[in-house]
């Protein structure tokens, strides 16, 4: 738990999010400024900042979920994006690890 971190407060449900899967190590929430009809966030409940060795495990657990998220936000089917924006340059505008999950028409590529 961070106390600046915005993700840490909708974890500890201090913030209001809509909330699609949650477990003992993650939860799943619609994103705000949805840039799809379907976009969701996981986030670990652990706060870490970003991608490094430490988190492998953890995020090969959230992975291991997307496909499950995707079928309960019917994208599942017709296909999806998963996408973890990094540091500054990635575009990582909340620093608590977190993975979108992104879907329900065609996404264009490249994605900049
Ligand atoms: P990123 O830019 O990869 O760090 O992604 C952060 C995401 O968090 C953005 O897509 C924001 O729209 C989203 N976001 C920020 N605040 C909230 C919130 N209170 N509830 C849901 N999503 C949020």
């Amino acid at each position: 738990m961070a106390e600046d971190c915005i993700f840490c407060k909708i974890i500890k449900g201090d913030i209001p999010s809509a909330k699609v899967y949650e477990d003992d190590k993650m939860i799943a929430i619609n994103d705000v400024a949805p840039a799809a009809p379907v976009h969701v966030l996981l986030l670990p409940k652990e706060h870490t900042r970003d991608v490094t060795t430490a988190d492998a495990e953890l995020l090969a657990y959230m992975i291991g979920k997307v496909k499950m998220i995707a079928e309960k936000t019917g994208i599942a089917e017709k296909g999806f994006r998963i996408v973890i924006n990094t540091g500054d340059d990635g575009g990582q505008t909340v620093k608590h690890l977190h993975i979108h999950l992104i879907g329900g028409k065609v996404l264009g590529w490249p994605p900049c």
